[in-house]
């Protein structure tokens, strides 16, 4: 047995791996592929605050000028010339390098994880997919990837912007005078302090504001999902109530993010801050240690402070934010799912020989109630074994077992004890992909895409021709209703395909599986209301898809239970009879009754 716990079933193959040890790593990871654009961000930064440091030290320069006696209009000019160059090359140059390359880089990571994640969700196998609601799925897909984004423009392209600025003072003071490297030190060590309180109560908060929205989209997700139960059953206004709940904890999470925002201290340290600088700098002027220029220069410089304290709190904000969410898309991608695809596994063309031996199973989410032996289980000590080419029909009341029988063939599920073989193989011992692509299963709930008929057709063989895609239309009793639409086999089908009937959508799926002409095809029939004529022509479409092939019918339909060559009566998750209709309605009692209830 070969089956193992991986992150996926199916891996997408990418040349290059991300770190998925902790969301800070993961994101960081997937950034540092793009280091030129991180260097350009940083050259821009810094160039981008030295010459912002430059204006107040060329201030003070203008200001010792024109206190000369006559004023010195050479060094005058000489300062307004560089103070305008300056800001041109700052304004032109590196602000908005920095600010497209930090644009450039929040949306390469968001396509790029928008594609590892995506890839991730489609590998993930069915019991991870039972698990998660949809719609929280979609908030992750769709939200807290953008938030990554945000996080790095404009979240860390203004940290790192603002850092700059908070270090310019601290680099240039000295130049002025020693002593005033004072005011900016003790700002720094203070600023530092609090960012990180800060940024300790911001984090819970962020996650908060994430995880309600996920609720909010379940919520959503669920009432449009289900909006046919919802109106069937009068419950709209249940259910806006249900989903006004959820809006108002999204909002209470955002308002207290918004509250630790405004107890962002740094503003008020900033007041603290200007008033001990001055007076630091006019304390050393009194005392000759500085000129009037100097005091002029150092106020000057401290004002660049303003910058990363107003920025601080917007930036930090969405840097939380992107973590929380990058912490919520790490949590999908590294869930666990117990099947894997099995590369190296067996990969014969199947001839469609089924044996199952004493398989028990139980859904996962039953976890509670599922000790075998004991009830209820979903299936218990089944055993049967099908020739190729036969047909079988799995009889038995709505929730006896019987879909879930045959999603144990493809491994959408895997048996919890015993074996299901395929051509005398061990399901788990199968290539996956060759498994799947050699059986066909056309559910009750047919799925077709918000796509063309033909490429609905030949969805699981994007390569096939139109003639081939007629030829299986045509054969699947589809072809005359297709071409009913003014744009034949080009019509966009609705999600859902809400625009088809329940035998159409039907006999689209049976051509899909003409066109994968798999060995083994299973027919999970729930169209029972369906007119005579679309009943017959039904009828002959599975006739000729069962034909050559091992199928597995679940049906209502006598017609179809009656030539069957095994028939497998289930109650509660066990087989209660199994052989064909002769020797059922001669042994047994199980049997006739259904059948009797049938007719
Ligand atoms: P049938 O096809 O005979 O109507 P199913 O095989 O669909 O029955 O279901 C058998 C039992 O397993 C039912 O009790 C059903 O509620 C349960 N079940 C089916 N699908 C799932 C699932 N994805 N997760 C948990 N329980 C499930």
């Amino acid at each position: 047995m070969t089956t193992q716990t991986t992150t996926s079933e199916f891996t997408v193959r990418t040349n290059w791996q991300a770190n998925h040890e902790g969301p800070g790593r993961w994101v960081f990871s997937h950034a540092f592929r793009y280091w030129p654009v991180i260097i350009g961000i940083f050259i821009g930064a810094f160039g981008n605050a030295a010459l912002a440091g430059l204006v107040p030290l060329l201030t003070g320069q203008a200001f010792d000028a024109i206190a000369l006696d006559p004023p010195d209009t050479a060094l005058l000019l000489r300062a307004a010339l560089l103070i305008v160059g300056s800001q041109l090359l700052r304004g032109l140059i590196l602000q908005m390098g920095r600010n497209f390359s930090a644009e450039t880089l929040g949306q390469r990571l968001e396509r790029d994880i928008r594609d590892e994640l995506y890839g991730s969700l489609i590998g993930k196998s069915m019991s991870f997919h039972d698990s998660y609601p949809t719609g929280d799925l979609m908030a992750r897909a769709t939200n807290d990837v953008r938030e990554i984004n945000f996080m790095f423009n404009p979240g860390l392209n203004l940290v790192v912007g603002s850092a700059n600025f908070l270090f310019m003072p601290l680099l240039m003071s000295p130049g002025i005078h020693p002593q005033l490297m004072a005011v900016p030190i003790v700002y720094l060590a203070v600023y530092g302090f609090v960012v990180s309180h800060y940024l300790r109560q911001l984090r819970p908060a962020s996650e908060a504001v994430r995880e309600t929205f996920g609720e909010m989209n379940t919520t959503l997700a669920e009432a449009i999902d289900g909006i046919e139960t919802v109106k069937g059953a009068a419950q709209e206004d249940f259910e806006i109530t249900r989903f006004g709940r959820s809006v108002a904890n999204w909002q209470g999470a955002f308002l207290d993010r918004s509250k630790v925002e405004a107890r962002f201290y740094p503003l008020l340290l900033m007041g603290v801050l200007q008033a001990f600088g001055l007076l630091h700098s006019l304390l050393l002027f009194r005392a000759g240690g500085i000129g009037v220029g100097d005091v002029i220069a150092f106020n000057g410089l401290l004002m660049l402070l303003r910058f990363p304290t107003w920025a601080g709190q917007f930036a930090y904000s969405r840097v939380a934010s992107g973590l929380a969410s990058a912490r919520r898309l790490l949590e999908l991608i590294n869930t666990r799912t117990d099947l894997d695809q099995n590369e190296s596994g067996y990969q014969g063309v199947m001839q469609g020989a089924v044996t199952f031996e004493n398989v028990a199973f139980c859904y996962a989410n039953q976890e509670t109630a599922c000790e075998i032996g004991a009830s209820p289980v979903t299936l218990e000590d089944l055993s049967f074994e099908v020739h190729p080419g036969q047909t079988v029909a799995i009889v038995g009341q709505t929730g006896a077992g019987k879909s879930t029988i045959t999603k144990l063939l493809n491994r959408i599920y895997d048996v919890d004890e015993g074996s299901v073989r395929i051509d005398g193989v061990d399901a788990r011992d199968w290539n996956l992909a060759a498994l799947r692509q050699q059986i066909s299963v056309i559910e009750q709930d047919i799925f077709l895409f918000s796509r063309s008929i033909a490429e609905n057709i030949a969805f699981g063989r994007p390569d096939a021709t139109q003639e081939e895609i007629e030829a299986a239309a045509k054969a699947a009793q589809a072809h005359d209703f297709i071409m009913d639409f003014s744009e034949g086999y080009e019509t966009i089908i609705g999600e859902r395909g809400t625009t088809l009937s329940g035998g159409q959508r039907q006999r689209l799926a049976i051509a899909r599986a003409f066109l994968t002409n798999p060995a083994i095809l299973v027919l999970d029939d729930a169209t029972s209301a369906i007119d005579s004529a679309t009943e017959d022509r039904i009828q002959r479409a599975i006739e000729r898809a069962a034909a050559n092939r091992t199928t597995f019918l679940i049906t209502h339909r006598l017609s179809q239970i009656r030539w069957a060559d095994l028939i497998i009566v289930l109650r509660r998750g066990k087989i209660a009879a199994i052989g064909t209709h002769e020797t059922l309605m001669a042994t047994s009692e199980t049997y006739r009754n259904i059948f009797a209830r049938y007719e």
